[in-house]
């Protein structure tokens, strides 16, 4: 009898639970509605109000959160793929702050979620049910039942030990409000004269329309430039996205940790990849694992010629460019 009060207990807890969440989900949903709504305005006033220097305070601002996104959240926090100075790691949590787009290791976590349940109900993105699902609805529409267990499932640990992180996280709304929309918008009135409107519309909504769809893209951009559904593969070489890294976010969900995965430019192609080796010709990151042709070659061979298990040839491979990443970081650079 005591089982089954526990049982329905816990059945009616799971229930207020997404009851709850689900009423969240509403008010950012409507957030979110009137934030596109004023962002019309915002843009229509972009191109043909701002003064110059806000158009160009707009580009800068944008670009900012386009590394704190990619850069640091994407590449640095969800897939460690190298690591970063304290100084940079600094730069890359405040920048996503200016992002606008919740705490650091909120994202983090989906997009681990994402990447482990890829392509099964679990999946916050679910991919096959279409571009707008995994872009925007997935963002506010997925509320297992079952989502604590297994969120307990996605290793958190380097990311809790990160103390920017966290302090990112303690402190979000305050930081987001002050040093994300309050102070960016104050910049323009107060230096070269922007209205007041002029400067809410633009830096304060225009910009955070932008940075929330780099945000949402990272986890949908595989259905834009990833291989597409009944593509005609190259005759008798079905492996050859793989070696060739042609179809590079496919070949992202098979080994998220190499670095030069481009979110949207091409592999080792695009703005984020130029800034990560900015940095490392400034000193401010090492490790940078990667895996080259040569190493991608050998593991298919030994998969089909030993037939050890995918995943098991997989962990070698990133041992071993973890390895190569070590030696390098060892090396003397003048
Ligand atoms: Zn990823």
């Amino acid at each position: 009898m005591t089982e089954i009060n526990e049982q329905n207990g816990s059945v009616s807890n799971s229930d207020n639970e997404k009851t709850n969440q689900l009423s969240k989900n509403w008010l950012i949903i409507l957030f979110y509605i009137y934030l596109h709504i004023f962002g019309i305005g915002g843009f229509y006033f972009l191109f043909t109000k701002a003064k110059w220097m806000t158009v160009l305070y707009f580009a800068s601002l944008v670009i900012f959160s386009y590394i704190g996104l990619t850069v640091g959240a994407h590449r640095l926090y969800a897939h460690q793929t190298f690591t970063a100075s304290t100084s940079l790691r600094f730069f890359l949590v405040t920048a996503h702050i200016l992002a606008g787009v919740g705490p650091l290791y909120d994202w983090v976590l989906w997009h681990r979620v994402h990447h482990k349940y890829h392509n099964t109900d679990k999946d916050p993105y679910d991919h096959r049910k279409g571009f707008i699902y995994a872009h925007v609805l997935g963002n506010f529409l997925s509320v297992p039942s079952d989502q604590q267990t297994y969120l307990k499932n996605i290793d958190m640990r380097d990311v809790d030990s990160d103390r920017l992180v966290w302090l990112q996280k303690r402190f979000y709304w305050i930081l987001f409000i002050v040093l994300g929309f309050l102070l960016p918008v104050r910049v323009p009135v107060m230096y070269w004269g922007e209205s007041f409107v002029n400067s809410v519309l633009v830096i304060g909504v225009a910009r955070l329309i932008i940075t929330t769809h780099i945000a949402w893209l990272v986890n949908s951009a595989l259905l834009v430039w990833g291989m597409k559904k009944g593509a005609r593969y190259p005759i008798n070489d079905n492996s050859v996205f793989f070696l060739m890294k042609s179809y590079w976010l496919n070949y992202h969900y098979i080994l998220p940790w190499d670095w030069k995965s481009e979110e949207f430019g091409s592999y080792e192609k695009g703005f984020s990849t130029f800034m990560i080796k900015m940095m490392y010709e400034m000193g401010l990151i090492k490790n940078m694992k990667t895996a080259t042709t040569e190493d991608l070659r050998e593991t298919l061979e030994e998969m089909a010629t030993s037939q050890i298990p995918i995943n098991e040839a997989f962990n070698k491979l990133k041992k071993k460019s973890e390895e190569n990443a070590c030696r390098e970081s060892l090396l003397y650079h003048p």
